[in-house]
C-alpha cells in the first residue's frame, strides 16, 4: 500500500481517510449535507485504480445524474494518468441501458430499440387507451402512466398483479396492452430499462456470474433516494438468492447517503434500503463523516436544528470548522413581484459589493410555477440566468419531432415517433386516415410503418408517400457523419420549411440548428473512434456475453448514441453549475450542489412545505428533509424570502409564513426588515440596521392589520395572548379550538384565527382533507355542537 501522504489521500480527514482505503469490503458511508460522501467516493475509485487494487473495468459506480457522472470522469482522469473512458460509471438507468444494449437479444430487445421519455411515454398510454375505446376520463392517461411506472418500481409485471376493485383490474390490464404495444414498437420508457435489466440479471445465470465476478468494486452515491428495484439489481451484482435469502458474493460494495436528505419517496424512493443493505451485505457500523466543509456555521447551526424536528432519522452530527460567517437573513415581502424585486436588489449587492460571480448564485424554490416572476424580475434586470427544469432542450417540440425523424430512421416500426411526425409537417393526413392505419395494423399484427399500403384512397396515397420518403432518407443517411445526417433529415422531412413560414418559426429553426450543434459536440465529447479501454472477459461466460465492444457502447452508431444521449437527457430534471448566470432551479434539482449564496424563496404555508403533503405526518417530514437539502446548498450566504400573497394558477392568493421559518434557531437568523422600511432605515441595499429587526409575522400577527398601514416591516405589535374571534360567511362566530363544518372539506378543528375583517381567516384540520387556510370573507364555516 501506499503511504498516508499519498497525494490522492491527502487533505483528508481521518474518517474520510478511513473509508476511502477500506479493504474490499461492503460499507456504508451515513453522513449528513457537505460532509464530502462524494468526494470520498470518487477519491476511492481512484485510490483503487492507483493501488492496483483494482482497473477500471473492475469498478461499476452509480451516479445520481449523468452530469454527476462526467464530473466524475472528469475528475478521475485529472488524479491518474489513465484512460478512464470506458468505465461503468453512470445513472442507474445509464448503466442499465448499457447493458440492455450489451445483450439485447437476451433482454429480449431488438437491436435498434429506443427510450421513451416520459412525454413519450404519455403518448403511448393515451393510444393503449384509444385502442380499447376507453374514455380519459374514465382513466386518467397520467395516473395510469404513474400506476405502470409504480409497478415497475417495485419490479412488478402486469401478472405479478393482482386487483380487488374493478379500476385497478382494468389498470392491471392496461399494463398489459401497454407492455405488448412497447415491445411490438422496440420502445422501452425509464422504468423499463430498469426492470429489463434486473430481470436480464436475474433470469440470466451466466451473465450475472460473468458480472458478479467483474465488478468487484460497486460504489453508490446518494443511497438514500434508490428505490426498492435499483437495491435490487445491485443485489444482483453482488450476491445471490439462495431459497429466498439473498448471499452475498464478497463483493465490495459501498453505498454513500443521507437519511436527512432522501426526498423522492413520492416517486418510490425508500429509505428503508439503508437498513436493508446493513442487514443483508452484514455491515457492522455503518462509517461516519462529521465535518461538513461546505458550509458556515450559521448556515450548519440553521440545518441541524431544524431537521431535528423530524422524528424520523437515523441521527447523525454535523460540525464545521469554519467561521460563523453571516446569519441568515429572512425577509417578508408583500407581494410575490415584491420578492423578486427585492431578490434582484440583494443579488445585484452580492455581485457589485461582494464579488460572487452570477453562477455561484442559485434561487430555489419548491414548485416550477415559482420561477416566472423571478424571471421576469431578472430579466428587466437584465441579469443573465438560467432555469433548469421545466421544459429542457431535448423536450422541445420542434426538437421532439427532428428527434422522431431520426428514431425512424434507426427503427422505423417505432410508432411514438411515427405518429408524432406522419403529418407533420402537414402533408394531408387526416385523422381519420390515420385511424384506418391503426385499425390495419392492429388486424395485421404490424408497425404502422408497415402497414402503410393497406389504406386507401387519398389518404392512403399520401401514407404511402410519407412512408417512401422515410425509406429514401433512410438511405441517404447510411455512412454518413452524424451531422450530415441531421442536417439531411431537417431539409427532408420540410421542417425548416414548415417552420420558415411560422410566425415564431425563427426560435424554433434556431432550436433545430442548436440540435446539429449538441449532436457535434457529443460526438467530439464522447469520442467516437477513439480507443476504448480494453476489458478482459470472464472465461466462464464468454460464449454468452457480447463481445466487450458493445459493452462500452462502441457498436452503437453515432446517431444511436447520440439518440439514446438525447433520451436520457430529457429525463434528467437536474440543475447544471458552471455557467455564467444566476441559477433556477427546484430545490429537488438542486441535490448535490453547492453555491457561494442561495436564496429560498417562496417559504409560505401551502407552498413550502407543499399542501399536498400536509395531511400526512410523513409528508410533512419530507418536505422539512426537502428544506434541509435547500438550506445545506449554501456555502456562505443564505436568504429565506417569503410574501403575504402571490399570483399562483392565475389568483391572488393570502400566505402565511412557512412553520420552517419558526423551526429555525433563532440565534442564527437576522429577520430583516422589507424594503419600504430599509429604505428609511438607511438605503438601499443598506444592511438593514439592528433597530429595524422585527419578528416574524408567522402565528403573531396578521397580514399587516396591526401594523402602521404600508410599514408591514416595522416591528409587529406585541402577540396577542389569545386569537380574537372572527366571523364567517355564515355569519357564525369563529374561534381557535371549535370544531367546524365545512360544505366541501367536511368537519375540522379550527387551529389559529389570523387577520380581522376582511383579511381574516382560519386554519382548520380537516379530518378528511387535511389542513387548510380559509379566509372567512368567503368560505362559510358552521360551528358543530
Ligand atoms: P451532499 O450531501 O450535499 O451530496 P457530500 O457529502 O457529497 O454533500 P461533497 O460534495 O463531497 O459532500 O463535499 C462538499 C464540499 O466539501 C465540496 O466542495 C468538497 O470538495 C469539500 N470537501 C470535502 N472533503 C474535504 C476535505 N477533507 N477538505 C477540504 N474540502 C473538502
Ligand atoms: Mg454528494
Amino acid at each position: 500500500t501506499l503511504p498516508a501522504d499519498h497525494p490522492l489521500l491527502r487533505g483528508l480527514n481521518p474518517e474520510q481517510l478511513a473509508a476511502v482505503t477500506l479493504p474490499p469490503v461492503p460499507a456504508l458511508v451515513l453522513a449528513g449535507a457537505g460532509s464530502g460522501k462524494t468526494r470520498v467516493l470518487t477519491t476511492r475509485i481512484a485510490w483503487l485504480l492507483a493501488t492496483g487494487q483494482a482497473s477500471p473495468g473492475g469498478i461499476l459506480a452509480v451516479t445520481f445524474t449523468n452530469k454527476a457522472a462526467k464530473e466524475m470522469l472528469a475528475r478521475l482522469s485529472a488524479m491518474l494518468p489513465l484512460n478512464v473512458r470506458g468505465m461503468w460509471i453512470g445513472t442507474f438507468h445509464g448503466l442499465c441501458h448499457r447493458l440492455l444494449r450489451a445483450h439485447h437479444q437476451s433482454a429480449g430487445l431488438p437491436a435498434t430499440f429506443q427510450i421513451l421519455d416520459t412525454q413519450d411515454q404519455l403518448g403511448a398510454i393515451k393510444r393503449v387507451l384509444k385502442e380499447r375505446r376507453i374514455d380519459e376520463d374514465r382513466v386518467k392517461p397520467k395516473e395510469l402512466q404513474w400506476f405502470i411506472a409504480g409497478a415497475k418500481e417495485d419490479g412488478l409485471r402486469p401478472h405479478d398483479l393482482s386487483a380487488r376493485d374493478e379500476d385497478t383490474r382494468l389498470k392491471i390490464e392496461l399494463y398489459r396492452d401497454y407492455e405488448a404495444q412497447c415491445q411490438r414498437e422496440g420502445v422501452v420508457d425509464f422504468g423499463e430499462l430498469m426492470l429489463r435489466a434486473y430481470e436480464l440479471l436475474r433470469d440470466h445465470e451466466p451473465l450475472r456470474v460473468h458480472y458478479q465476478r467483474r465488478f468487484r468494486h460497486l460504489l453508490i452515491d446518494e443511497f438514500q433516494d434508490t428505490n426498492r428495484l435499483q437495491y435490487a439489481w445491485i443485489k444482483q451484482l453482488a450476491g445471490d438468492d439462495v431459497g429466498g435469502r439473498f448471499v452475498p458474493c464478497g463483493n465490495a460494495v459501498m453505498a454513500v447517503g443521507d437519511d436527512d436528505q432522501s426526498i423522492y419517496a413520492f416517486r418510490g424512493a425508500r429509505v428503508g434500503n439503508m437498513s436493508d443493505f446493513v442487514r443483508e451485505f452484514g455491515i457492522a457500523a455503518p462509517i461516519k463523516l462529521e465535518e461538513n466543509y461546505r458550509s458556515v456555521g450559521h448556515i450548519l447551526h440553521a440545518a441541524n436544528h431544524l431537521i431535528d424536528h423530524n422524528r424520523q432519522r437515523l441521527g447523525k452530527q454535523l460540525r464545521t470548522a469554519q467561521g460563523q460567517g453571516d446569519p441568515l437573513r429572512v425577509v417578508e415581502l408583500p407581494s410575490d413581484f415584491e420578492e423578486a424585486q427585492w431578490v434582484i436588489d440583494e443579488i445585484r449587492h452580492l455581485m457589485r459589493e461582494d464579488g460572487v460571480p452570477a453562477h455561484e448564485i442559485a434561487l430555489l424554490y419548491r414548485s416550477n410555477a415559482q420561477s416566472r416572476a423571478l424571471e421576469g424580475a431578472l430579466f428587466n434586470a437584465g441579469i443573465p440566468y438560467r432555469v433548469y427544469g421545466g421544459l429542457r432542450f431535448f423536450e422541445r417540440a420542434e426538437v421532439k419531432h427532428a428527434l422522431a425523424y431520426l428514431r425512424l430512421l434507426e427503427n422505423p416500426h417505432d410508432d411514438t415517433s411515427f405518429l408524432r411526425v406522419v403529418n407533420f409537417p402537414p402533408r394531408g393526413i387526416g385523422a381519420r386516415t390515420i385511424e384506418q392505419l391503426q385499425q390495419a395494423a392492429r388486424e395485421a399484427g404490424c408497425s404502422l410503418h408497415d402497414a402503410a399500403t393497406a389504406v386507401g384512397g387519398k389518404g392512403g396515397a399520401h401514407l404511402v408517400a410519407f412512408v417512401a420518403k422515410l425509406d429514401v432518407m433512410r438511405e441517404r443517411s447510411a455512412g454518413r457523419p452524424l451531422r450530415e445526417i441531421i442536417e439531411g433529415v431537417l431539409a427532408d422531412s420540410g421542417l425548416i420549411d414548415h417552420y420558415r413560414g411560422e410566425r415564431e418559426g425563427a426560435e424554433r429553426i434556431e432550436n433545430l440548428q442548436e440540435l446539429v450543434n449538441a449532436a457535434e459536440s457529443f460526438v467530439t465529447q464522447e469520442g467516437f473512434g477513439r480507443e476504448a479501454v480494453a476489458l478482459p472477459l470472464d472465461e466462464t461466460a464468454a460464449a454468452t456475453v457480447d463481445a466487450d465492444a458493445a459493452e462500452t457502447g462502441e457498436t452503437l452508431s453515432p446517431l444511436a448514441a447520440f439518440l439514446t444521449h438525447a433520451a436520457l437527457e430529457a429525463g434528467e430534471h437536474q440543475a447544471q453549475a458552471g455557467q455564467a448566470a444566476v441559477q433556477l432551479m427546484t430545490v429537488h434539482a438542486a441535490k448535490g450542489l453547492e453555491f457561494d449564496a442561495v436564496f429560498i424563496t417562496g417559504l409560505e404555508e401551502g407552498l413550502f412545505p407543499h399542501d399536498n403533503s400536509l395531511s400526512s405526518p410523513d409528508g410533512l417530514e419530507e418536505e422539512r428533509r426537502l428544506m434541509y437539502v435547500a438550506i445545506t446548498r449554501a456555502r456562505r450566504r443564505l436568504y429565506l424570502t417569503h410574501a403575504q400573497t402571490r399570483m399562483l394558477h392565475g389568483q391572488t392568493r393570502y400566505h402565511i409564513p412557512s412553520r420552517f421559518l419558526d423551526e429555525l434557531p433563532q440565534e442564527s437568523v437576522q429577520w430583516l426588515s422589507p424594503r419600504r422600511a430599509r429604505a428609511a432605515a438607511g438605503g438601499w441595499g443598506a444592511a438593514a440596521a439592528p433597530g429595524a429587526l422585527v419578528q416574524p409575522a408567522w402565528g403573531r400577527s396578521g397580514l399587516g392589520d396591526e401594523r402602521p398601514a404600508g410599514l408591514a416591516g416595522i416591528p409587529a405589535a406585541a402577540p396577542p395572548s389569545s386569537s380574537p374571534p372572527a366571523v364567517s360567511a355564515s355569519g357564525a362566530e369563529i374561534r381557535k379550538g371549535m370544531t367546524v363544518f365545512h360544505t366541501k372539506f367536511g368537519e375540522g378543528r379550527v387551529l389559529a384565527i389570523e387577520g380581522q375583517g376582511a383579511d381574516a381567516r382560519a386554519q382548520v384540520d380537516f379530518r378528511r382533507h387535511g389542513t387548510k387556510w380559509l379566509a372567512l370573507a368567503v368560505a362559510k364555516l358552521t360551528p358543530v355542537a
